[in-house]
Order: structure tokens, then C-alpha cells, then sequence
């Protein structure tokens, strides 16, 4: 890398910050305008309900193969970048800059704070009142505006800014909702949280939300609209052996044992029946729940399948097209599940980007 290098990262959310972050520390001789329409790492805040989930220790972090199961998209791609950055070098970074990590009993990594402003700060106090640093506020529109920067970081996200990659001669995969809630045809009363062997199944006014929605929303990105899905609901043996020992209880009571009551009401039509008078039909028909899934709620949309592909760029996250651009984070074509998996992969590829642009890796 020449003395002076300019490196331009367009997108301050956590991939670009990460990567401008990785820059600093890494080598003397960058100078770097982090562009951001926005507010840095104001998609840093909503993570983790405020908490900032920001990774998961899957079998203590040793197996990066294992851990990239966890990506519908982008599974392959990311081996070598996580056999070069990755779990151990992401919390020893965040303890560099400040930030204390610590994984819950679910192996989801949060800071000690349980707070992403206190780590959004953390991140942005690093980068302040550095010479060689400079956040600009501004929408990078046209890749003619870059063309004084020795080296180009895209990292606007899933949301926008695929017009960048795009007029630098990228293909970008067909984009879809990821991690989100559904509309379902059948509505059950919202704020009941069912427990299934995939997940939790929070329903919601318009459908259903949640660990299985979420779930089945990312396998099922590009499933066509609409589909059922179905979730096993009340093993017909154990419901059969509850009424066989107490048939004089309502049907109801005896769901209530299986099921939310709330959800029990609205789950048969025959709730005040003896339970003993309730048919076989009846029994199988409450073997399984059925939705009608009309459409993602696009309202809920946590993370975006497809984006930048992935046969364009190297493993040290530069374009095959063009060698002064890299990508990193949610703008490539890469996804994964709910539970700090989306955050790994930013910071893995930021920082891969980065190590890459200071020399620090080799091509
Ligand atoms: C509610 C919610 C909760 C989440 N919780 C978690 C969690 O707990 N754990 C987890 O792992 N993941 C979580 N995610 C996903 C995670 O937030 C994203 O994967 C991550 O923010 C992607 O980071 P990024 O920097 O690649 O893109 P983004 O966060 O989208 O940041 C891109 C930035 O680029 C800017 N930008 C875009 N285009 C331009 C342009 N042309 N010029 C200038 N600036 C531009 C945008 O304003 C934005 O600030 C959550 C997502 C949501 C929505």
C-alpha cells in the first residue's frame, strides 16, 4: 500500500465503521472519509432489542465451519473469511476499543453494558478528533464522486446504495425479505407466544413474528408467495391420554394444558364440551397448526437476502472487476439467523477488507 493511501467507505453503519475502525489501527499511512447519508451506526441501535447482540459462541468460537451453518447465503463464501477473523479477534477488538463481551446462556454475545448506544459510542469516540479520519455526511450517489480515493469500501447495507456496485460493473441477486415476521390468512389473538421444537411463535395483529417466523423466513426467502407452513401443535397421543383421565373437564381446561389459554379458546369450536365427547377428527385435526402465508411483513424486515454477488469478489473482499473497490457487510449477498450471526459477518468482512487494504493479508 503507497504512503497516503485514500480510502473512501461509503456506509457508517457497523460494517463501514468496523472497517474504518480496522483501518486505523492497522496501518499509519491511511487517511479515511467514512461517507454516511445518515446518522453513524444508527442501524447499530435498534440490535438486540437495544442490547446489541453482536455475536454467538458456538462451541466456544472454535468452529467457524459450524458457525457459518448458520447462513442461508453466504455459508462457503464465508470460510476463509472467518478462518481469518472471527469470534476470538472480534471480542478482543471490542475490549480493545472499550467494549467487555460476555455470552449469555443461549451462547448470544453481548457486551457487559447490554447496551449498542454504549457500544455505538464506543465505536464512534475511537474515530473522533483522529487527522487521518474524516466523517463526512453525505448520500454518495455517483461513483464519479470517489474518483480522488485510491481504494473504495461499499458498505450501504440491504436497503440502498446497490446503484454503487452496480456502475462499478457488479451483479446484485434477486433481494428479499429475511428474518421477518409473516401476514398470515389465520389471525390468533397477538401477544400469545406459542412454544415449538423451531422456535417461539409470537402472533401478531397481522400474522406471526418471532424465533420461528424468523427462522423460516430466512430458509424460505425465495419460496414463491403464498405458501403453508405448518408447525406441530398437540401430540394426538398425549391430548388422548389427558381426556382419557379427566373427560368430565371442559375441552378447554384440558387444551389449556398443551397450549396458551388464550389460544385455546380460539383453537375449537368446542371449548365448553366435556372433553370426553370430543371426536378422533378433532384430536388429529389439533395434531399440527396451518398458515396461510400470504406475505412477508415487510414491517418487521430485520436483515435482506441476496445483494452483491459473491462471485465477483475475492476472499480478501475485493471486487474481481474492478481491484480499487472492496465490499463488506449486509450489501453483499449474505444472511444468516437470528442470534448475532448477521453482526459476525460484518465485522469478519469489514475487517478482512481492511487487513486486506493495509497489506496486512496477503492476496
Ligand atoms: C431491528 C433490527 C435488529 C437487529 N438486531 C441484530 C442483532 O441483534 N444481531 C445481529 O447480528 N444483527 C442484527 N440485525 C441486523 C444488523 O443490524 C445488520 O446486519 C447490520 O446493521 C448491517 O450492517 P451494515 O453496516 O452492513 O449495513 P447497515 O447497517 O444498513 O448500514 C449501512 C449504512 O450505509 C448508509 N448508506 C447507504 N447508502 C449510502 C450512500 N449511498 N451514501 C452514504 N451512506 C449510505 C446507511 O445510511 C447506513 O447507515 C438487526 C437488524 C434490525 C433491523
Amino acid at each position: 500500500m503507497q504512503a497516503g493511501c485514500r480510502v473512501a467507505i461509503i456506509g457508517g453503519g457497523p460494517s463501514g465503521i468496523y472497517c474504518a475502525l480496522t483501518l486505523l489501527e492497522m496501518s499509519k499511512n491511511v487517511d479515511i472519509t467514512v461517507f454516511e447519508r445518515g446518522m453513524p451506526l444508527s442501524t447499530l441501535l435498534p440490535t438486540g432489542g437495544g442490547r446489541c447482540n453482536l455475536s454467538h459462541n458456538l462451541n466456544n468460537g472454535d468452529d467457524f465451519k459450524e458457525f457459518a451453518k448458520n447462513y442461508p447465503r453466504g455459508e462457503k463464501f464465508l470460510y476463509s473469511i472467518f478462518s481469518r477473523y472471527f469470534l476470538s479477534e472480534t471480542r478482543d477488538f471490542f475490549k480493545f476499543i472499550g467494549v467487555d463481551t460476555y455470552s449469555g446462556t443461549d451462547n448470544r454475545v453481548f457486551p457487559v453494558s447490554n447496551s449498542s448506544s454504549f457500544v455505538a459510542k464506543r465505536m464512534l469516540e475511537k474515530l473522533k478528533n483522529q487527522s487521518r479520519v474524516k466523517i463526512i455526511k453525505k448520500e454518495v450517489k455517483n461513483v464519479k464522486d470517489l474518483a480522488g480515493f485510491d481504494k473504495v469500501v461499499i458498505a450501504t447495507g440491504s436497503k440502498t446504495g446497490y446503484e454503487l456496485a452496480t456502475a462499478y460493473g457488479h451483479t446484485v441477486t434477486p433481494l428479499a425479505a429475511a428474518l421477518c415476521g409473516y401476514i398470515t390468512k389465520q389471525k390468533y389473538p397477538p401477544g400469545v407466544v406459542l412454544s415449538t421444537t423451531d422456535g417461539d411463535i409470537l402472533f401478531t395483529h397481522q400474522g406471526i413474528s418471532g424465533p420461528f417466523a424468523y427462522k423460516h423466513s430466512s430458509i424460505n426467502a425465495y419460496k414463491p408467495y403464498p405458501f403453508k407452513l405448518e408447525v406441530p401443535l398437540i401430540d394426538p397421543e398425549a391430548l388422548s391420554t389427558a381426556i382419557a383421565a379427566s373427560g368430565k373437564k371442559t375441552f378447554l381446561n384440558i387444551l389449556s394444558q398443551f397450549v396458551p389459554k388464550s389460544l385455546a379458546s380460539v383453537l375449537s369450536e368446542h371449548g365448553e364440551r366435556q372433553a370426553c365427547h370430543i371426536k378422533k377428527e378433532e384430536i388429529k385435526r389439533l395434531e399440527k397448526l396451518v398458515f396461510d402465508v400470504l406475505s412477508p411483513d415487510s414491517k418487521g424486515e430485520t436483515v435482506r437476502a441476496g445483494g452483491v454477488s459473491l462471485k465477483e469478489i475475492n476472499s480478501n473482499m475485493q471486487s474481481k472487476i474492478n481491484e480499487h473497490v472492496y465490499f463488506c457487510g449486509e450489501v453483499l449477498d449474505i444472511d444468516g439467523f437470528c442470534g448475532g450471526f448477521n453482526l459476525q459477518s460484518c465485522w469478519s468482512t469489514a475487517a478482512v477488507a481492511a487487513l486486506s487494504i493495509t497489506g496486512a493479508i496477503s492476496k
